[in-house]
């Protein structure tokens, strides 16, 4: 029998020491509650340190579980429940809780079958809880983190051959359903044809990985929409059966779109939406390398800056947009259009001969001719200057292409503007405006070796005889090494793209004052020099005239400056120095060519300049054009009332000369009047006028004893 008692007693005693469970013993007849002392020390306190009161446990547990775990025993010792099972929190002796699962139950009961005696086991489960917590934690998160993707989950079942949609994923599809079971058929009813094969493949793909696939497909929705989405899928193993394939969808449409318009935009110029530079590299190397007769054209703006910088960037911007629809519009389907930056655009025409290539150029012509510019800039059209290259050779650098087209760009531009040039590989240096770069070195030697001649023409008042003025503007000329006087026309705008316009106003000022300084000192003329934009914004510049002036004995008086109207728009401040400079010095300065530019009389204001030349092509055709007589008397209008006097230039007919005169214009030059000549002549003659008037006065003088008439009137 003692074998049995140990079983009874301290063989369970010590089963239970071992799993760590406390036990409690509760007699209902005398209320008292035994304790063991593994129960004590789960809580921390040593044999014999807690009073055995039967309500000892409910004096520890925590105050928010003591309902239900009064509760549990009620319903079990009340016949409602099998057992008493409860979990609660008990204060252990250092402070902290411990959460325990009890469980129990009535182990005796009297004759009429009332409990008298309860027995129970509580564990401290108080690691299992914070698992528990952390679980929850994570699972709030990810359901967050889920909500916030707008993530949907779903998983199928491969023993049973089901899928399972939750809520997002059924929204995505757009699929009316209260439960997540779904037919294993209708994710493959959503499939967009073109992606249905790789869509598949993808989620049977989990079965041959460990590894997590990602798969972009579209679906049609029932209503006929398609969306783009993006699963991740991966395979899970069950023991017990085949497994099942768990996967996650998002909706991605949107981040497509992005996605598309990006590339869009990494393509095209966002002002105009033609292709930009790059892509239009792209394009014209693939074109080259497998195209026979291929096109390149190089479409320059006329006078955009001065629009821009005047109009300002909001009308230049509307200007662009308008000319790149207008040439877009022109294009056949074939040909691909580029913005390549500012007012530079660029076409490639595959399958192009000469013929088509000058019928294109025209159209493209008139587009930029007729573009509609907006209410600022209506004043005055846009004009382009278009350069052709025929690329034949398939080993040909787009860089290279372009350059040619580039060129002849430039020749367009030089032979006038508004006019296309098709690049010839066989041109040469100063006979058509190619090579630029060959003309601005020629021109830099030709300073040096004399080929670089001053040339002059004379300014008249009109109506009377240029003896009485004298003044005189002084043309650069170029004798090209064939012997051929090559126009400033050409060589000017190739100086300026090469940077040595400014070395070559320079070497002008300097001969010029050097040869003619005692003529200028004499009175015998003045002498007015054109200025390029370079040469404007040249900060040196008057420390540069003062010192030549200093050197040569020329008065500031006797010297002018021209800088054109839009070379004065384009470098404002410069401009607007220059100007002030040149007026407390007192020399003179005209705007040239005024009318070409974009500007409004408005302009005018902003620089009080002694003299404005009306740009010849107002006067040209002057006897025919009512246009250009009322452009010419505003012009005038203005200047009167601005103080400052009017040039009117290109006067090769008397009826422009007549009608030029009764307008009141003071001032004129043109053939009819002087053709350039070389400017020693004019001096030479200028000399001898003035000697014979001051002979003439001397003489007069020594007669009449009258004092000498005052010098020609010129606004201070
Ligand atoms: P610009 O300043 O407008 O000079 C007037 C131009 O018109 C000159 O051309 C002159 O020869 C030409 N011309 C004058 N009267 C008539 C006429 O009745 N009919 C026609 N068809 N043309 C006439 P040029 O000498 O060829 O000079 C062209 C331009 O080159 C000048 O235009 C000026 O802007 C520039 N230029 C000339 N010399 C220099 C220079 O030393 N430095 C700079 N920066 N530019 C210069
Ligand atoms: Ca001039
Ligand atoms: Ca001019």
């Amino acid at each position: 029998m003692a074998d049995k008692k140990e079983r009874n007693g301290e063989f369970w005693e010590l089963a239970l020491d071992r799993a760590h469970l406390g036990v409690w013993d509760w007699d209902l007849r005398s209320g008292d509650c035994f304790y063991s002392a593994m129960w004590s020390q789960m809580l921390g306190y040593g044999e014999g340190e807690l009073a055995k009161t039967s309500d000892l446990w409910l004096q520890l547990t925590h105050p928010d579980d003591r309902e239900r775990a009064v509760a549990s025993g009620e319903r079990h010792i009340a016949g409602l429940t099998d057992s008493i099972e409860t979990e609660l929190r008990l204060k252990h002796k250092s402070g902290h809780w411990v959460w325990v699962l009890d469980r129990g139950g009535v182990v005796e009961r009297d004759a009429d079958g009332r409990p008298v005696r309860l027995m129970g086991v509580q564990t401290d489960i108080t690691k299992q809880k914070q698992a528990e917590a952390t679980l929850e934690q994570v699972n709030v998160r990810f359901g967050l983190a889920l909500a916030a993707s707008g993530t949907g989950i779903w998983h199928h079942d491969l023993a049973a051959r089901k899928s399972y949609w939750d809520k997002r994923t059924r929204e995505i599809f757009g699929l009316v359903a209260d439960t997540d079971e779904v037919s294993q058929e209708l994710w493959h009813s959503y499939l967009h044809p073109d992606d249905r094969a790789d869509a598949e493949r993808a989620h049977l793909a989990p079965l041959q990985t460990q590894k997590v696939v990602a798969v972009q497909y579209r679906i049609i929705k029932r209503d006929g929409e398609i969306r783009h989405v993006e699963s991740l899928i991966r395979f899970i193993a069950d023991a017990q059966s085949s497994g099942q394939i768990l996967g996650t969808v998002r909706d991605v449409t949107k981040a497509k779109q992005r996605e598309q318009e990006l590339a869009h935009a990494a393509r095209h110029d966002a002002l105009t939406g033609l292709l930009n530079r790059a892509a239009f590299d792209r394009l014209l190397a693939e074109h080259i390398a497998t195209a026979r007769r291929l096109a390149v054209f190089y479409v320059d703006l006329d006078y955009f800056k001065a629009l821009n910088d005047f109009a300002g960037h909001a009308a230049g911007d509307l200007a662009l947009k308008r000319v790149a629809e207008r040439i877009l519009g022109c294009l056949p389907p074939s040909v691909h259009a580029a913005r390549l930056g500012g007012d530079e655009f660029a076409l490639l025409v595959p399958d192009c001969d000469a013929a088509q290539a000058e019928r294109l150029a025209g159209a493209v012509l008139a587009a930029v001719r007729d573009a509609d510019l907006g209410s600022t800039a209506a004043s005055r059209k846009l004009a382009a200057s278009i350069g052709i290259a025929f690329v034949a050779d398939a080993n040909t650098a787009v860089a290279d292409a372009l350059a040619c087209a580039d060129d002849a760009c430039y020749a367009a531009k030089a032979a006038g503007r508004n006019r296309f040039a098709v690049f010839s590989p066989e041109a040469t240096s100063g006979s058509s405006g190619l090579n630029a770069a060959r003309l601005a070195a020629d021109t830099v030697d030709a300073m040096a070796d004399g080929r670089l001649k001053l040339f002059g023409q004379e300014i008249h008042q009109l109506g009377k005889p240029w003896q009485e003025s004298r003044h005189v503007e002084v043309l650069a000329r170029l004798a090209g090494r064939n012997g051929r006087l090559i126009p400033p026309g050409e060589f000017i705008p190739a100086a300026e793209r090469f940077g040595v316009a400014s070395r070559l106003d320079r070497w002008i000022i300097r001969t010029a004052l050097s040869l003619h300084g005692p003529a200028l000192k004499s009175g015998a003329l003045t002498l007015g020099f054109n200025l390029s934009a370079q040469t404007l914004s040249d900060p040196q510049l008057w420390d540069f005239v003062d010192a030549v002036i200093a050197e040569t004995g020329a008065p500031h008086s006797g010297i002018g400056f021209e800088i054109t109207e839009t070379a004065a728009v384009t470098n404002f401040t410069a401009a607007e120095q220059f100007v002030r400079k040149a007026r407390e010095r007192r020399c003179r300065v005209s705007l040239d060519d005024f009318g070409a530019g974009m500007s409004s009389f408005e302009y005018l204001r902003r620089f009080p300049v002694d003299a404005i030349k009306i740009d010849g092509s107002f006067i040209e055709h002057i006897a025919e054009s009512r246009f250009d007589r009322e452009i010419v008397s505003a012009i005038s209008g203005i200047a009167r009332s601005l103080g400052c006097s009017v040039v009117a230039e290109k006067i090769e007919a008397q009826d422009a000369l007549d009608i030029l005169a009764d307008m009141g214009i003071a001032f004129g030059q043109g053939f009819l009047l002087h053709r350039p000549e070389p400017l020693q002549a004019i001096v030479t003659r200028a000399i001898a006028i003035r000697a014979s008037a001051t002979q003439v006065s001397a003489t007069r003088a020594s007669k009449t004893r009258a004092s000498a008439p005052a010098a020609a009137g010129r606004r201070a």
